[in-house]
């Protein structure tokens, strides 16, 4: 994946400023390093030698400089001497004053210009050597130490501006003069996209319209010519993991033309007014490219209802953003040949503007994938593993009802570790079978410490929900019962229940009482009644409150509904019933409950003998599977079709 604003890259070395810069510095360096004057050589001595070339009034004059310094010059005569010989001075560069022949440090100037006082009286010198005195600064050294702490100023700035940058994504979006560009991903032909239709398996509907979308950029003319528009956008919906990012990822392999990607939350910062200008540059870089597509994930980071009343009182940033991604989608302007493409998982949160047709002209569904896709889901997955020769894939597509396309990517990943840790060769069906476990209920927990005791209420727990669920005509198929504790829960019966698009009363109250069936097989065989049900009691008592508020299946309420789809009444304080309706709701969902809980304690009771039997063989073999309940109860009167497209397990939690 490329960044819009990198530019291709050229090998040749370019100029670069900051060489300026060097260049710069390193001719400060050198002055230093030679002095300030010239870049001259002047001979070392030391002040006792000085004061022998002064007896022999060699000397023709002293600088002394800075208080601390001798410099000495010498006469024209002494300079031809033999002793002299090596002191001519070098210089670098051309100087047009005469330059000292020695120079040394003499240590404190009192003494010294004592001491050449009394030599020159003592020799009576003619004529006198001059002793001048000079202050000599170093302009380039002050000058540099001046500029210090502007240079560490620039320096922090420079250094805080490039943290900025990076911290925001890099990009455009990276300075803080570009806040508001927008910090969509651009892939176009130039970029390796590796996933295309193939990657995705089933789907056939949805990916029948994506591929659609994507002719529709490739050849506008085919559908203009009749008059037809090009739809603006469409909306992927669907649960999580079910491959929306994915059939959008495959697009963008496809699609050759410009694919601009991003996530809802791209466009929100903490600064006021980023997001709109977000979408107004997204937009604009989008046409500038067109035909191009933009993708936004999880939309409904932006585009929730609007709210109508605002308690803050504040200006709301994401429904700005809101707004203007409504105008630009849809606003006065044409918008030629862009088509957004979203993806989100709640479209019931989504604002009906941006729903609306001229917006999001389709919504695809993406839903979990049936028996048929699972399989070829798995086909997908299993080509990069080594796995056995026989196993068999319509097995392994039947054993994950109500998976995803993340969860069997997740279950082929698992069951290669599981293998590898195994120390297999190739990755057979049970590994599969345990990362199924493992994705499903949680780490095995074999070092949980369980009474024989509870290990026998666990047991008959879930014997009783075999056994209630197997009797009645509308209750899920069972698919294995397990008392193996996983993650929090302790045993579980594992259904596979039909999908149904319409549910009867009926078809609900059988689904409750085998719920129920695990607390009344303790209450049948002990006589005693325990905590383990809560998980059992919730999910009843859910299903219970919303027969009789929701979906008006109780008599004595009668046919209305307390709900309430559009959302609005999410904050309300107020029960949009009085308090006798309140009172009867109670009585009825407690009635509804208690009516189902003793129809299993009667169906236990009737079939005890096969109950405990059930129930010793899941104590000595902790998993069995329908068929060993077919050798106990013999074939299940009502078993209908294998088709089932959900899953569905009581668990029974620890307290
Ligand atoms: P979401 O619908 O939440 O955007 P993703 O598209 O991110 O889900 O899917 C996550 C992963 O699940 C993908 O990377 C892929 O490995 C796998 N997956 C989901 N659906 C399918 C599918 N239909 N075919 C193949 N793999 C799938």
């Amino acid at each position: 994946m490329i960044n819009d604003n990198k530019k291709p890259k050229a090998k040749k070395p370019k100029f670069n400023p900051y060489w300026i810069y060097g260049g710069i510095i390193v001719i400060f360096l050198a002055m230093q390093i030679l002095g300030g004057s010239g870049f001259q050589d002047t001979k070392q001595t030391t002040p006792s030698q000085f004061m022998a070339f002064l007896q022999d009034g060699d000397i023709e004059k002293v600088e002394i400089v800075n208080r601390r310094e001798a410099k000495v010059y010498l006469t024209k005569e002494a300079e031809q001497k033999e002793i002299h010989k090596n002191s001519k001075p070098t210089s670098l560069l051309p100087s047009a004053t005469k330059l000292p022949n020695y120079t040394f440090e003499f240590g404190d100037l009192q003494n010294f210009e004592d001491e050449i006082a009394t030599i020159i009286n003592a020799q009576n010198l003619d004529p006198k050597p001059k002793i001048e005195y000079k202050t000599e600064q170093n302009l380039w050294g002050d000058f540099l130490i001046g500029l210090l702490p502007f240079i560490l100023l620039i320096g922090v700035w420079i250094f805080i501006m490039r943290r900025m940058s990076s911290g925001a994504g890099g990009g455009a979006g990276g300075q803080i003069f570009n806040i508001g560009k927008s910090k969509a991903k651009l892939f176009d032909e130039n970029d390796e996209v590796k996933t295309s239709f193939k990657d995705v398996a089933g789907l056939e509907g949805a990916k029948e319209e994506v591929q659609e979308i994507v002719d529709f950029l490739k050849n506008p003319e085919k559908y203009t010519s009749l008059g037809g528009k090009i739809p603006k956008g469409a909306l992927l919906v669907g649960p999580p993991g079910t491959g929306k990012t994915l059939l959008a990822r495959a697009v963008a392999g496809e699609a050759k033309v410009p694919f601009f990607s991003l996530s809802g939350s791209d466009f929100v910062e903490m600064f006021v007014g980023v997001g709109a200008s977000r979408v107004r540059d997204l937009f604009k870089q989008a046409k500038e490219k067109s035909p191009s597509i933009i993708f936004i994930d999880e939309i409904d980071a932006i585009g929730r209802a609007r709210g109508k009343s605002n308690f803050s009182g504040s200006n709301d940033e994401r429904e700005n953003t809101l707004n203007q991604l409504l105008t630009e989608m849809d606003g006065f302007g044409t918008n030629s040949n862009v088509i957004v493409l979203a993806a989100t998982n709640r479209a019931d949160v989504l604002d009906k503007a941006l729903m609306r047709a001229g917006r999001f002209d389709r919504q695809i569904f993406v839903d979990l994938p049936d028996v048929r896709e699972r399989k070829e889901i798995f086909e997908v997955h299993l080509r990069p593993l080594k796995k056995a020769k026989d196993l068999d894939l319509d097995f392994l597509s039947k054993q994950t009802p109500g998976f995803s396309g993340a969860d069997i990517a997740n279950v082929c990943n698992e069951a290669a570790l599981i293998a590898a840790r195994n120390g297999k060769k190739a990755v057979d069906k049970q590994d599969f079978l345990d990362a199924v476990d493992r994705i499903v209920g949680g780490l095995e927990k074999k070092n949980k410490i369980i009474t024989p005791d509870e290990k026998k209420a666990i047991a008959y727990h879930e014997a009783g929900h075999a056994t209630v669920s197997w009797m009645l005509e509308h209750a899920a198929p069972l698919v294995k019962v397990t008392i193996v504790p996983r993650g929090r829960s302790l045993g579980a019966a594992w259904y596979l229940p039909e999908e149904r698009l319409i549910v009867r009363p009926e078809q609900m109250l059988d689904e409750m009482c085998a719920a129920l069936g695990g607390r009344a097989a303790e209450k049948v065989i002990f006589n005693k009644i325990s905590t383990g049900a809560l998980s059992d009691l919730e999910k009843v008592t859910k299903q219970a409150r919303a027969m009789v508020t929701i979906y008006g299946l109780s008599d004595k309420v009668g046919n209305l509904t307390y709900y309430d789809s559009s959302g609005q009444s999410e904050y309300g304080f107020t029960k949009p019933y009085s308090e006798q309706t309140a009172e009867l709701i109670d009585k009825e969902i407690s009635d509804i409950i208690e009516e189902q809980y003793e129809r299993a304690v009667n169906l236990l009771e009737l079939h005890k003998d096969k109950l405990t039997q059930l129930a010793e063989v899941l104590l000595e073999k902790e998993v069995i599977f329908k068929d060993n309940l077919e050798k106990i109860f013999g074939k299940r009167p009502f078993d209908k079709s294998e088709e089932i497209n959900k899953t569905e397990k009581t668990s029974d939690e620890e307290e």
